[in-house]
Parts: structure tokens; C-alpha cells; sequence
């Protein structure tokens, strides 16, 4: 479940901290509302919707650094993927970047080469993107294959 999150650097050891409550829970202070955001297993399962990659493995430097150069991070939602629905104290998939929180300044065949670069070096990072609405899925990581499955929507291949 996507929830509300308010930073405090006022008591944090080294820089920032992020959490789900209103005020610090050291000194009292009020926090920073940094709005709605993916608990980690949702972040994972947005991860690999994006790329078609396991959210977790040996792949994940060389895949960050490669994307990294052409993330441009979501104005709209401010990276988050999650807009505020006031009317009814909920969220709302933000429509800019599909829930991504970021675009990516690639075109398909862009894409596809930066995938293939990266299952070349690393052929068991391959997962299918198959969660679609993240945010309303019951996300699990499959442990055995390392990928995020949705719980509610059994994958029909399942047994390959
Ligand atoms: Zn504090
Ligand atoms: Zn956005």
C-alpha cells in the first residue's frame, strides 16, 4: 500500500530521514510532507514494470549507471509516481509518468538496445513487466525467480 511520508533531517543521524508519521518521533518537530509514496516491494514491482528487469541481482550497477544518463525525473509527482487526492485523503496514479515517477529519454529501439546490453552480461536479469496497476496489486517477490508477481493476477505461465 502506497503511503504518506514526511522527511526530517532535524534528528537524522547522517542527512534525511523518511517516514510515515506526522511528526519526529525524537523531538516532537513537525516534518517535511514529501507526499505519497510506494512501499518497497511496490517500488521493486515499478522498477521492473519499467524496465523488464529483477528489481534485485548483480545487475543493478551496471543497469543504474546505463539509465541513469537518460532519467529525467517527473515534474508532476516530484519523482514519486503518487499525486495527492485530497477529496478523499487517497492517491492517485500520477498521469504524467504512468506511476513511474521519472521518463526515460529513450525511443523503443533505444530501449531495447540498453535491455539486450544488459542481458548480454547478465542473461538471468530478464523479468517479465506484468504488474500493471501497481499501486492496487498485492505485490510479492517470487523468491525462487527474484521477480515481483501480483498476487491477485496468478502469472499463466507460471510453471515454465
Ligand atoms: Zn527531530
Ligand atoms: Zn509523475
Amino acid at each position: 500500500m502506497p503511503m504518506k511520508r514526511w522527511r526530517y533531517t532535524c534528528c537524522a543521524e547522517d542527512g534525511e530521514i523518511l517516514t510515515t508519521s506526522e511528526l519526529c518521533s525524537t523531538c516532537g518537530r513537525p516534518g517535511e510532507y514529501v507526499g505519497w509514496q510506494y512501499d518497497r516491494l511496490e517500488s521493486m514491482a515499478v522498477y521492473q514494470n519499467i524496465y523488464g528487469l529483477r528489481p534485485v541481482g548483480p545487475h543493478r550497477p551496471l543497469a543504474d549507471r546505463l539509465y541513469a544518463e537518460c532519467r529525467t525525473r517527473c515534474f508532476y509527482c516530484k519523482g514519486n509516481g503518487l499525486l495527492d487526492q485530497p477529496a478523499d485523503n487517497s492517491y492517485a496514479i500520477c498521469p504524467m509518468c504512468m506511476g513511474a515517477g521519472y521518463f526515460l529519454s529513450l525511443d523503443r529501439a533505444g530501449a531495447d538496445a540498453l535491455h539486450a546490453r544488459i542481458l548480454a552480461e547478465y542473461p538471468d536479469a530478464a523479468a517479465p513487466p506484468r504488474i500493471g496497476d501497481v499501486a492496487g496489486a498485492i505485490i510479492a517477490q517470487d523468491v525462487s525467480k527474484g521477480f515481483m508477481i501480483d498476487l491477485e493476477r496468478p502469472d499463466p505461465d507460471d510453471d515454465e
